[in-house]
């Protein structure tokens, strides 16, 4: 994941708040912090209960707060990661913090651009964004929409520090919800895969660990394989399901059970329920 030195140097003093400091803020600061584009100490983040803030100050070394306001004003990026339902009462609590000076991005699922826009101050400069869990592993799929107030060069900036923790793409904001349902919900639809073909594993005979190994492994080579590849998943596919063999005898089962249309409404349900949110 390598970032261009000028966008480096330029985030090497920059100070990333968190508000609410969940699983998604934690992903997100852990990628950063790993890969030293963000330093710990330009970190801040608040949350609801003191026990989050005990763990989160002790296990990522950032500063924490349980006032909002403070880590705003600690801040040139304000991340708002809190659940879409209490998105509200936090940009009603910030609004008129967030001049020009700071750059505002929103990780809730459904938000919309105008939605923000409306409850900070009309020169608020906003960016939506939808990231993944595997940002933690150096591995995330990001997308972003840039607000009407953005300077052209938060968008680039946003999507350098994205890139250094993954992919990050620009999409117009009419397909958030879609990619939403795809990789922001995706991951988990990916552990049901590897969770359910560990207990088929064991069920053959398998010690559990290796299970899950063999699992695991087959999920990140098959898609590394993709990636490297750049060969399309069925002619990948079909390179490996040899005529009556023990492949094409699983797939068979696969499609009687509506593996395919399992997953296709998946990612359609979440996607409709990202936008039932916004
Ligand atoms: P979470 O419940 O783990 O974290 C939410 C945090 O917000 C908690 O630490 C809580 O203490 C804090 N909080 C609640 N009310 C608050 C308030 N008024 N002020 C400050 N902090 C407050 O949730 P999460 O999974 O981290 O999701 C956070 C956001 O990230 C959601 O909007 C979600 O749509 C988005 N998101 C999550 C994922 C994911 O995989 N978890 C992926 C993409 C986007």
């Amino acid at each position: 994941n390598q970032i261009d030195p000028s966008v480096a140097e330029k985030l090497s003093n920059v100070r990333v708040g968190f508000v609410g400091a969940g699983r998604m803020a934690q992903a997100i600061v852990k990628g950063f912090t790993n890969d030293g584009i963000v330093k710990a100490q330009n970190i801040w983040a608040s949350a609801r209960t003191k026990a989050t803030l005990n763990k989160v100050s002790a296990e990522l070394g950032i500063n924490v707060s349980q006032s909002n306001r403070e880590v705003a004003e600690h801040s040139d990026i304000l991340v708002l990661s809190v659940k879409p339902q209490v998105m509200d009462s936090v940009l009603a609590e910030l609004s008129d913090l967030t001049d020009p000076s700071k750059l505002v991005v929103s990780v809730a699922a459904g938000v919309t651009l105008d939605h923000l826009q409306s409850r900070l101050l009309p020169d608020s400069r906003v960016i939506r964004l939808m990231p993944n869990t595997p940002i933690l592993a150096n591995a995330g799929a990001s997308v972003y929409c840039v607000g009407k107030a953005a300077k052209p060069e938060d968008g680039p900036l946003i999507e350098a520090l994205f890139k250094s923790v993954g992919t990050c793409d620009y999409l117009p904001e009419n397909l958030m919800d879609a990619a939403t349902g795809l990789s922001g919900s995706g991951p988990a639809f990916i552990l049901e895969a590897i969770d359910a073909m560990t207990n088929a594993g064991v069920h053959q005979g398998l010690p559990r660990p290796l299970a899950m190994r063999l699992a695991t492994q087959t999920v990140y080579g098959t898609g590394r394989l993709v990636l490297e590849s750049g060969r399309h998943p069925a002619e990948l596919r079909d390179a490996i399901t040899s005529p009556g063999g023990t492949t094409i005898t699983g797939l068979s089962e696969l499609e009687a059970r509506g593996f395919r249309t399992a997953l296709w409404q998946a990612v359609n349900a979440a996607a409709n329920r990202s936008a039932e949110l916004g």
